[in-house]
């Protein structure tokens, strides 16, 4: 590593101490950039990836709430304003027990360099709360999400920041967010947040996004190497909106899809999803229990394994992980490899742990990174922003055409890198350069702030 990129990466580690999925992303992301910092050393004196680690503004809150039983409540809020040089900060809300500091930012930074290859003028950003909507009643969850945005509405805006949602926030607590802040700021701005529902601005098509986009890139990696998806089997993780967007385009374009799982275990589908499968998983996710083995109680013909990951444990062609971070590691890597598994296309965000990434990568796994993989749900909120801006709605075939123009241009804009920077078939690098790209030059062109 050259000592400029080893350097900032040091002082990563040193000055952002206890955050080691922080310090995951940045090295990930650092060592792929360092053929760009020989290129440009214009970069190194403009004291840009310095500027690059530091988020440009990290707010963090109390949100105080009252249960159904009287009790107060406390959670932590948080949103990270990771970098607005190519547009306004755009990202998630997350709602999981699991979020503190390091995983909001880890968030942000891929958020960043994801929204850039969307070629859509979006900065990155992050934020949520260690709030667990598990068990919770509706009436506690608006009270929540009201509480939440009473904090929050003084540092977002459609020009601003925009948020949308991530694990445990889908159009229900958008709207209560979004109801909030119109109650607040006594104006009816729609694109400060985006996932809505139909009737007040969302855009058709963004619940399925994530899902649709993750398949159109992977066909875009098949027609690359001259192969066809049809046939080919998807071991999926996770159970929830992602997955389901996934699962209904694989099996639409005569791919099967063989697992899902949830914290509790996986199933197997021997035979691939049904139509009337896929249409159960958004019901079961709607219950909020998190339980993968509600499946098998609906179907019994579905085998489901407690207590175990699907990677490398059924016979598949490619993994498809759709759940959360870190949840390939290295064990995992091992098994995919042994099975003669050739694919891993990413869609939760850093699913994969470095370990795990160098040990499939060495093995001739061909990596499709998360940041591109599942840009398409972040860019149908940048086509939802366009229209509310607009002031009208686009057709869902008009949205999707849109999501697959993007999702095509993303895995052009990587194969450009890739032979740019004489980098083989590496996605995972060729991503990191392709997203960096326009960010560097944004960040140069506005001078030193
Ligand atoms: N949470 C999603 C992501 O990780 C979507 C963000 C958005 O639509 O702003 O990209």
């Amino acid at each position: 590593m050259s000592n400029y990129v080893q350097k900032v990466l040091e002082d990563v580690i040193r000055r952002n101490p206890g955050e080691p999925e922080f310090h995951q992303t940045a090295t990930e992301i650092l060592h792929s950039l360092e053929p760009v910092f020989e290129i440009h050393p214009e970069y190194e004196e403009a004291g840009l990836l310095e500027r690059f680690v530091e988020p440009e503004r990290i707010i963090m809150f109390r949100v105080p709430w009252v249960d159904d039983s009287g009790k107060v409540q406390v959670n932590k809020g948080y949103r990270v304003q990771y970098n607005s040089a190519i547009g306004p900060y755009k990202g998630g809300l997350r709602f999981a027990p699991s979020v503190n500091l390091s995983i909001m930012k880890f968030l942000a930074f891929e958020q960043t360099l994801k929204n850039s290859l969307t070629s859509l003028p979006m900065g990155g950003g992050k934020g949520g709360s260690d709030f667990d909507p598990t068990g919770k009643s509706e009436a506690e969850v608006m009270r929540f999400c009201q509480s939440f945005m009473t904090e929050l509405y003084r540092h977002i805006g459609p020009s601003l920041d925009v948020p949308a949602g991530d694990i445990g926030v889908a159009a229900r607590e958008i709207g209560y967010l979004f109801g909030q802040y119109k109650r607040i700021k006594n104006v009816y701005e729609n694109g400060v947040l985006t996932g809505k529902g139909l009737s007040y601005g969302g855009s058709l098509i963004r619940p399925e996004a994530t899902g649709y986009g993750a398949t159109y890139f992977f066909v875009e990696v098949l027609k690359h190497l001259k192969l066809n998806i049809k046939g080919m089997k998807f071991s999926l993780s996770g159970f929830g909106n992602v997955a389901w967007g996934a699962a209904q385009k694989i099996t639409q374009l005569g791919g099967k899809v063989i697992t899902l799982s949830g914290p509790d275990g996986y199933v197997y589908i021997k035979d691939g999803l049904t139509q009337e499968m896929i249409d159960f998983m958004p019901v079961m996710n709607g219950w909020r229990h998190n339980k993968v083995s509600e499946f098998k109680d609906k179907f019994a013909q579905v085998d489901f394994i407690a207590g175990k990951k699907p990677w490398g444990n059924v016979d598949c062609d490619v993994c498809m992980p759709c759940a959360t971070q870190n949840e390939i590691r290295i064990e995992d890597a091992k098994a995919i490899v042994a099975k003669g598994i050739k694919y891993l296309n990413e869609v939760a965000n850093m699913p994969t742990t470095n370990e795990a990434l160098e040990y499939l990568q060495n093995n001739k796994v061909l990596v499709c990174p998360s940041k591109a993989v599942n840009a398409g749900g972040v860019a149908t909120s940048g086509l939802e922003m366009s229209q509310n801006s607009m002031r009208l709605s686009w057709s869902a075939e008009e949205v999707d055409e849109k999501l697959q123009g993007i999702m095509r241009n993303i895995h052009e804009q990587i194969l450009q890198a890739t032979v740019e920077y004489k980098l083989g078939y590496n996605l995972v690098a060729g991503a990191n350069i392709a997203g960096f790209d326009k960010v560097a030059k944004a960040m140069m062109a506005q001078g030193c702030v």
